[in-house]
């Protein structure tokens, strides 16, 4: 009966394929996650997961994060980098920096710094946040701090504190006069940083994010501001404190072709720096290391068409070739992969709380003699759609029978009930199209629409704002995978919308057989047995984005680690409790203490009126009290 395989599931989900070696499905139809790069046989089953944190009491939605894979992902690159230089031959180190507003959260910069200990790993900043941030928490000794963004004299004094601190601190300059604070600073404090340049590039990275790069934006020095400056810190005595030459095209960056052109432009304008004296002794390529999300391996906007490993190739051996050519010195390379280390590391699960069915699933009445054309034409349509094979004209006739229906009601033709038959046998109609369409090689383009109307919406406990916000701000495709049953045929298609009251709160983005789809299949949802679904590569730019839209707050969060002599094993490390209610009202300015003392001077007065008994009145303040108290998010456990 049930012919449905794990493979048939795979190919629906392609867990394998954005799971980048971490997720896959298990032979039991549960979602399995091999979080450890050193131990393959360790395979945790996020069922299990799921009933630790229910055992634990903690309410759904909740961000998971898999501390080993994101440990996982700074050996990787790290490696990757080192096992390329090597066979290469090529003679710099490398030296990468994690950018922290990537994933701003203190337990993600802590393992990052930890992990990449090994490997001089270091930080990045852009803002004096997050510079105060990095100046507290890159202990790696030698790693370098690299500063990028506007900077103003108060963050060029923080910077030049974190030297005092015996901090490898590198600026890098954004803005011509930049140059002038650091001048002065140095002048005035007797030391001075490290200097970086950061080029403005004509190679643009194409995607969401290419405004970072070509002739109008807005970071770096045009070509004739980088030899003023080479000229500027020589006359000022700084030109031995010049180390760094940077760009960055953007991030997410999909064809492999924009990486190598970026490689091929910068190594060039490196060596002719070095030819105009420059003493530099790092290349910094930027972020833009992107991930596969719809897992196409393509060069859709949500994918990329290359692997880490051809992303550092194309770095070490471009710059190694123009720079033996141009007879200058192999640079330390730096890269400030942000999205690339944190994506996999962290999911968000929620609950489906229930299914809203698609129209027309009402029965209707029977036909009576004298029932009014309109009605009965739908009715014929309906019972004899054998008759009719294109589906074109079914779509057309119905339609064109369901406005005259509505015009005849609003003329008093028709009653509210004629006019109910009519949609339901409507929508009826179209639910017998949809059957038709899936198994019709082309589908018109007007005819697509049905699906997403036919469809059901499954309704999840979590904000897709506050969860996922790039899937709503710039249609970023996120997986989104049911954590059990996939060993069972999906039968229900549907879209996801959330429980804020607001129509963008809904997930109609899914990674589809080609290309994208408004709609997912899952499975039917049953009486009594909880279902969970999780959104997953949202480690990166989304952890950390979600707003205080309509008052959830941030959500419960779990950090798991595994052991490492039990390969099914793991344990939760930490439970992160998401906002209160009460949290949150604070944060847009309310009282929540004078709220409830509002709340109890109405309920007192019904008391004292006699209109409530006063053992009920305290119930109420309680339970009021009790409720700004709590999280945010729906209660769902049965
Ligand atoms: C955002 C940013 C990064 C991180 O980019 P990813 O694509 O996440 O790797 C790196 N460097 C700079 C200057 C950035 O602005």
């Amino acid at each position: 009966m049930n012919n449905w395989t794990i493979e048939d599931a795979e190919e629906l989900y392609r867990v394998k394929r954005w799971g980048a070696g971490y997720f896959e499905i298990g032979e039991n139809g549960n979602l399995k996650i091999t979080p450890s790069q050193n131990n393959e046989s360790l395979r945790i089953d996020f069922k299990s997961v799921i009933d630790e944190i229910r055992a634990e009491g903690i309410q759904f939605p909740v961000v998971v994060r898999f501390h080993d894979i994101l440990r996982a992902q700074v050996a990787k690159l790290n490696q990757v980098f080192r096992d390329t230089i090597s066979a290469a031959e090529y003679q710099g180190n490398y030296m990468g920096v994690y950018p922290v507003k990537v994933n701003q959260m203190r337990e993600v910069v802590e393992e990052v710094v930890d992990a990449g200990e090994p490997f001089q790993f270091g930080l990045e900043a852009g803002s004096k946040a997050e510079l105060l941030t990095v100046m507290a928490y890159n202990t790696n000794p030698g790693a370098l701090t690299i500063l990028n963004g506007y900077k103003d004299e108060e963050f060029m004094r923080l910077a030049f504190m974190g030297l005092l601190m015996g901090r490898r601190i590198i600026i890098v300059v954004e803005k011509f006069s930049e140059l002038y604070t650091i001048a002065k600073l140095a002048k005035e404090l007797g030391i001075s940083p490290e200097i970086g340049l950061r080029a403005k590039m004509s190679v643009k990275g194409r995607g969401k994010w290419a405004g970072s790069a070509g002739d109008r934006a807005k970071f770096g020095l045009s070509t004739s501001e980088l030899v003023a400056a080479v000229k500027y810190l020589k006359d000022e005595g700084l030109d031995e404190r010049l180390k760094l030459l940077h760009f960055h095209i953007g991030s997410q960056l999909t064809d492999i072709r924009a990486i190598k052109d970026a490689i091929t432009e910068g190594a060039r304008i490196y060596a002719e720096l070095r030819h105009l004296g420059a003493n530099l002794e790092f290349v910094d390529v930027g972020g833009g290391l992107g991930i596969d999300y719809d897992g196409s391996a393509s060069t859709n906007e949500s994918s990329r068409n290359y692997s880490i490993k051809e992303y550092v190739g194309d770095i070490v051996y471009g710059m190694q070739e123009i720079c033996d050519a141009e007879e200058v010195p192999h640079p330390n390379l730096v890269s400030e992969s942000g999205r690339a280390l944190t994506a996999h590391h962290s999911c968000v699960v929620t609950e489906v709380v229930s299914e809203i069915k698609p129209q027309g699933s009402q029965a209707i009445h029977t036909s009576d003699p004298d029932e009014h054309f309109i009605v009965s034409n739908m009715r014929e349509l309906s019972e004899n759609l054998e008759k009719y094979p294109n589906s074109q004209e079914v779509y057309n006739d119905a339609g064109d029978w369901k406005e005259q229906a509505l015009n005849a009601f609003k003329l008093g033709v028709l009653n509210l009930e004629q006019l109910a038959t009519v949609e339901t046998l409507y929508w009826q109609i179209m639910q017998v199209i949809q059957t038709r369409l899936e198994k019709d090689e082309f589908v018109p383009e007007e005819l697509k629409e049905i699906e997403l109307q036919m469809a059901s919406q499954y309704l999840g406990n979590f904000s897709v704002f506050q969860s996922a916000a790039d899937t709503w701000a710039i249609d970023q495709i996120l997986p989104v995978v049911p954590i059990t049953r996939m060993n069972e045929k999906p039968t229900i298609t549907c879209s996801i919308a959330d429980i804020t009251c607001d129509s963008d709160g809904k997930i109609d983005n899914f990674i589809g057989e080609d290309g994208i789809s408004p709609t997912i299949k899952m499975h039917p949802l049953k009486p009594n047995e909880h279902y969970y679904v999780g959104l997953f590569l949202t480690g990166a730019y989304q952890d950390v984005m979600g707003d205080m839209h309509n008052l959830f707050g941030r959500l419960n969060e779990v950090h798991i680690f595994s052991y490492d002599d039990d390969p099914e094993d793991f344990y939760i490390e930490e439970i992160v409790r998401g906002s209160s209610v009460e949290h949150v009202l604070n944060i847009m300015q309310y009282h929540p203490k004078s709220m409830a003392q509002d709340v109890k001077r109405v309920i007192d007065k019904k008391i004292a009126d006699g209109e409530l008994k006063p053992r009920d009145g305290v119930k109420l303040i309680d339970f009021y009290e009790a409720c700004l108290e709590g999280y945010t998010y729906l209660k769902t456990t049965s």
